[in-house]
């Protein structure tokens, strides 16, 4: 008896210590480090197909905490890019094609002028140009999402450090024949327009890689939006705060053109992008992953196939739709995204978790 209650209170003393110990590696409550990725049109139909005929590992399994954004805008249930992304960088409802303002055209201070305040280092990574809805609504405040030449003057301002995408149009070749290469320099920018991306080592970049938007992953595309991510965060991590929004932009233009495999092949670059944030987020325990989508688009809808093993993508639409989008939550302060709530919280959430007022 004496030498089986030794047993157990060695027993005992083990498992508390695993507890202790299990608690320590476990994510702390208060991010330091934000890296927020935007699949534009991903709804969940668009996730259970792809990712149900991917081979690679599924990156939307790995998340703890999952949640459900109403993704509405104030006056369209059916929102657009521009008022789904300010929604979440000023968190406010506003009007379709607005970038940064709310429904009466006033600019909001954003999540990057909020967190730049607080000394973050921020960047956008995107597939688009970085002039488009949903970059823009990070940095830049006009009344119309279309102003691309007066988005990329926002820039300007410094509230985004880092900027990778295409674009080069609006910085370049302007209607207004304005300067801004010499402008942005001045306030300490490296500018580079490239077609390949190639490592640079500064804190503050401008790189684009298309006139406007990028080639899709069918045109070839290969690895480039995780390469640039990882780029990027390479630079802001030298900062112990950054944000980092990384978009999955033609997500969204697979599902306008109902084309299926377009959105599948852009799913997956997106999944392997996810995959590799939440390896750093593994190591990183003030880092919080979060990802999530602007609106679904297309209406798909997955039904019977012939071989029954299989399914028949449907699309009900050429634009987008009013269904909730997933959201899915990893690291620092993801508890706080469990449940169900309109898209504007997800920038509350961050302002509480970031102490950015
Ligand atoms: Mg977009
Ligand atoms: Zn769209």
């Amino acid at each position: 008896m004496k030498y089986s209650s030794k047993i157990s209170v060695l027993l005992l003393a083990i498992f508390c210590f695993h507890i202790t110990a299990t608690a320590q590696n476990k994510s702390s409550k208060k991010p330091k480090r934000v890296i927020f990725l935007i699949g534009d049109g991903m709804g969940l139909t668009q996730i259970s197909a792809a990712m149900s005929r991917y081979n690679g590992q599924n990156a939307f399994m790995r998340f703890p905490v999952i949640g459900l954004s109403k993704t509405s805008s104030a006056k369209h249930y059916i929102t657009d890019s521009g008022a789904g992304a300010t929604a979440f960088t000023i968190g406010k409802k506003t009007y379709n094609y607005s970038i940064g303002v709310d429904a009466d055209t006033i600019a909001q201070p954003t999540l990057f002028e909020l967190a730049k305040l607080k000394n973050f280092s921020t960047g956008v990574v995107v597939t688009s140009s970085i002039q488009h809805a949903t970059p823009a609504s990070f940095y830049a405040h006009v009344p119309e999402r279309k102003m691309y030449d007066s988005i990329s003057t926002f820039l300007l301002n410094g509230n985004c450090d880092i900027a990778i995408g295409g674009g080069s149009k609006f910085i370049y070749e302007r209607e207004d024949n304005r300067n801004l290469v010499d402008e942005l320099e001045q306030k300490g920018f490296t500018l580079i327009k490239d077609h390949e991306l190639k490592p640079i080592n500064k804190s503050k970049f401008i790189y684009t890689l298309a006139r406007d938007g990028m080639k899709s992953m069918e045109e070839g595309r290969g690895d480039y939006l995780k390469k640039a991510s990882l780029m990027a965060i390479e630079q802001l991590k030298k900062n112990k705060n950054y944000f980092l929004m990384i978009e999955g932009s033609q997500i969204d233009w697979g599902g306008h053109a109902n084309k299926y495999e377009y959105m599948e092949t852009e799913l997956w670059d997106f999944n392997e992008v996810i995959n590799a944030m939440l390896d750093l987020a593994k190591e990183d325990k003030d880092l919080l992953i979060l990802v999530t989508a602007d609106h679904e688009t297309g209406g798909l809808s997955l039904t019977k196939h012939e071989d029954r093993l299989k399914f028949e993508p449907h699309y009900a639409t050429k634009s987008h739709t009013g269904t909730m989008v997933p959201v899915f939550a990893f690291g620092a302060g993801a508890k706080e995204f469990a449940g169900m709530y309109e898209n504007t919280e997800i920038f509350h959430k961050l302002v509480k978790l970031l102490h950015l007022k």
